[in-house]
């Protein structure tokens, strides 16, 4: 007989929100994750009283109400706003692209000097039908934000060229005509007070939970102790790759304490010429101010190819992994004991926001 109606694999947002539902609807419920600590992707680990995001930075941000309402019935969000500084050769740049950066880069005051501006050259640049990334970047924004802002950046991200990326990744880029450097446009945002750990905590608070275990070191075993799985780890590991395996990006983070109080003054710096090897500095304090400590901890992100066994990070939507996702979906949709969800199980880049509202759409019967 079953000892659990449910059995979660992965304790990250998607498999939280989802043991919390499954508890709170009168299930019994396993939660296994391969990883030592809880938290999947938002886990920070405590150094030098400071809280570091060990798998980058994390900026809840959100214009769902409901899921705001969620989250909020287990932890406060303090009121950061990200707003992050670009450094091209030194040269400090504010971000999202606004009158701020449009006033650094050409000393241009008012909003129809700064359309002026992208318009003549974006006129200037002549292209009308763009084949690559380079061509529908500077389509949209001219040269100047492409060159200093755009090029290195991407081309660090996705390790090839703009002229041989597919022009579809950048389908916008926002230009704001105001002094305005929030990053995100949703309604809500910050970050747990106390950190994120904390909110994954309260949602499995009294909820059997096992650390460092593999679903697949054992797998008939945890097949045979419940009715149904709730998988949110990769849907092609669960099928044993058997149709191929799907590609990601990755990315490697290089921490380091400094013995400076405050090292950039600010959380997120992005480093936009591609000879920086590295796209962002994160200086986790600056997410949650006013904690003195003496010391103060950085991370270098590093893109970096995916092979197999690495940590996979963002998924490749492209055509042949958009394709291979369909095949493996339609043997998911044919077994009825196991459920997919979050961002491996389902193949899909999702904010944090977006992670829970799929949680709590699931249907827990
Ligand atoms: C660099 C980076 C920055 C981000 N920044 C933001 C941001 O600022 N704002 C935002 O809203 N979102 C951000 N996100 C997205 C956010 O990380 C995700 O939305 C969220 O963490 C996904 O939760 P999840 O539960 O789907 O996946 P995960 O957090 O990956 O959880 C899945 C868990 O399953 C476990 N697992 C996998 N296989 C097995 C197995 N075989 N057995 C047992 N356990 C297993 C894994 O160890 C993992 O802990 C960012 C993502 C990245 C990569």
């Amino acid at each position: 007989m079953s000892k659990y109606d449910y059995l979660i694999v992965g304790a990250g947002l998607f498999g939280a929100v989802t043991a919390y539902r499954a508890a709170r609807a009168g299930k019994k419920v396993l939660v296994i994750e391969r990883r030592p600590h809880l938290g999947g992707n938002v886990y920070c680990q405590e150094q030098e009283g400071i809280r570091v995001h060990r798998y980058g930075a994390h900026i809840f941000h959100t214009s769902n109400r409901e899921v705001w309402d969620f989250v909020n019935r287990f932890v406060e969000f303090n009121n950061y706003i990200n707003s992050p500084v670009a450094n091209y050769k030194g040269e400090l740049y504010n971000l999202p692209f606004n009158m701020n950066t449009f006033y650094a880069m050409w000393g241009v005051k008012t909003p129809a000097e700064a359309q002026a501006m992208i318009e003549r050259q974006r006129r200037e640049a002549g292209i009308t039908e763009p084949r690559n990334l380079e061509e529908q970047a500077i389509s949209l924004v001219g040269t100047d934000i492409y060159e200093k802002l755009v090029k290195g950046y991407t081309e660090k991200q996705w390790g090839r060229d703009a002229t041989s990326l597919p022009a579809f990744i950048i389908k916008r880029l926002p230009v704001r005509l105001t002094y305005d450097n929030n990053y995100f446009n949703d309604r809500w945002q910050g970050i747990p007070i106390g950190g994120y750990n904390v909110l994954i905590e309260k949602l499995l608070e009294g909820i059997e939970v096992k650390c460092s275990t593999d679903f697949f070191a054992d797998r008939a075993r945890w097949e045979s102790c419940c009715d149904k799985i709730v998988f949110t780890g990769r849907i092609d590991e669960y099928y044993d790759f058997k149709l191929g395996e799907l590609e990601y990006r990755s990315l490697r983070f290089e921490h380091e304490t400094l013995d400076v109080p405050n090292y950039q003054g600010v959380a997120v710096m992005n480093y936009t010429e591609r000879e920086v090897p590295f796209t962002r500095i994160i200086e986790h304090k600056h997410f949650e101010p006013g904690g003195n400590q003496p010391r103060t901890i950085i991370t270098r992100e590093y893109p970096a190819p995916y092979e197999h066994g690495a940590e996979p990070y963002y998924p490749i939507n492209d055509d042949r992994n958009s394709a291979l996702y369909a095949s493996y979906k339609a043997l998911a949709d044919a077994d009825p004991k196991v459920l997919f969800g979050g961002r491996l199980g389902e193949y899909r880049y999702y904010d944090m926001d977006k992670v829970i509202e799929s949680a709590l759409n699931l249907t827990i019967e």
